[in-house]
């Protein structure tokens, strides 16, 4: 499996600001403070920006992003789509202060909005669909899932051997009449939020759920999920790596990768779990190895 780093780079503090770059198919999820200073030239990189819903840490950054791509040294002239909940009441100033200056853009920006059960085609052969989420009171939000069609053996076929298999195409049968086709998730992003439906993300290769408390108690009323519930949602959807953001500033990062690892071995997790907590990204659970994965880095916490 590849490790997250190489296909994920982004930012994610709960109320502050969270943004993640996919970089296989050049997609910004959301567009906090700071992502285009950040992500610097691969501000050329992306062609879809896909916004989970209009809180200001999810949004903030898109002026910047923005006056980058017109400002800074690269493709000026590349298209941008912004894809964004149809309905959402937050985002409305910022639209327009961003209507007021698109004419001095030097790339053609597209708005689309969404609602959740459409889907769109990517470059690259996949497709993006969205769905409803639990978050803000009164205005839309949703999370994304990259699809990519992909080819199993039927049910009837999947449980023969090699050499039946063999048997059957010398006698007559197509390798096409044998094969279906299916969505297999590549990455399902619900953005903020109460826990997701484990049935609409099953089997994602990278399931990213946010977890901005570490426990119930805290929760005060707010539409966000614990640590436990999304573990809960993981486990029920066994995803190939989940990856946990929007962690509120208030916890260290020990008392996280602890929480994590009590969570995970209490559940029997057996899938990779990582971390985005500010700008760092890193491998808190292996369930292939017995010892606790330690911090890669020395921070400050
Ligand atoms: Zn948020
Ligand atoms: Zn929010």
């Amino acid at each position: 499996m590849t490790p997250l780093s190489q296909v994920l780079s982004g930012y994610s503090k709960a109320l502050y600001s969270s943004w993640l770059y996919y970089k296989p198919d050049r997609i910004l999820v959301d567009c906090g403070e700071g992502a285009a200073s950040t992500l610097g030239n691969n501000c050329f990189a992306i062609e879809s920006i896909l916004l989970t819903h209009g809180h200001i840490d999810h949004v903030s950054g898109l002026p910047g992003f923005l006056w980058a791509r017109t400002s800074a040294m690269g493709a000026n002239e590349k298209p941008l789509r912004i894809y964004f909940p149809r309905g959402d009441i937050f985002f409305a100033d910022m639209r327009a202060y961003i209507d007021a200056v698109n004419s001095k853009f030097t790339f053609p920006l597209e708005w689309i909005p969404l609602e959740a059960g459409e889907s769109f085609e990517l470059q690259r052969g996949r497709s993006v669909e969205c769905f409803a989420t639990q978050h803000s009171q009164g205005s839309a939000s949703l999370g994304y899932k990259i699809i990519e069609t992909r080819k199993r053996l039927r049910p009837e076929w999947a449980n023969l051997g090699q050499a039946e298999i063999r048997q059957r195409i010398q006698s007559g049968e197509t390798t096409e009449a044998m094969m279906e086709e299916y969505a297999g998730i590549k990455l399902a992003h619900g953005g903020d939020g109460l826990p997701l439906d484990p049935n609409l993300i099953a089997g994602s290769e990278i399931l990213v759920h946010e977890a901005t408390i570490l426990d119930a108690a805290n929760r005060k009323g707010q539409s966000h999920s614990t640590l436990g519930e999304a573990l809960e949602v993981a486990n029920a959807a066994q995803p190939g790596t989940l990856l946990l953001n929007h962690i509120s500033g208030r916890y260290k990062r020990s008392e996280i990768e602890t929480a994590i690892r009590e969570g995970a071995t209490q559940r029997e997790i057996g899938f990779p779990i990582w971390c985005l907590r500010q700008d760092n990204l890193w491998p808190v659970w292996n369930p292939d190895s017995s010892a606790n994965l330690n911090s890669p880095a020395a921070e400050p916490s």
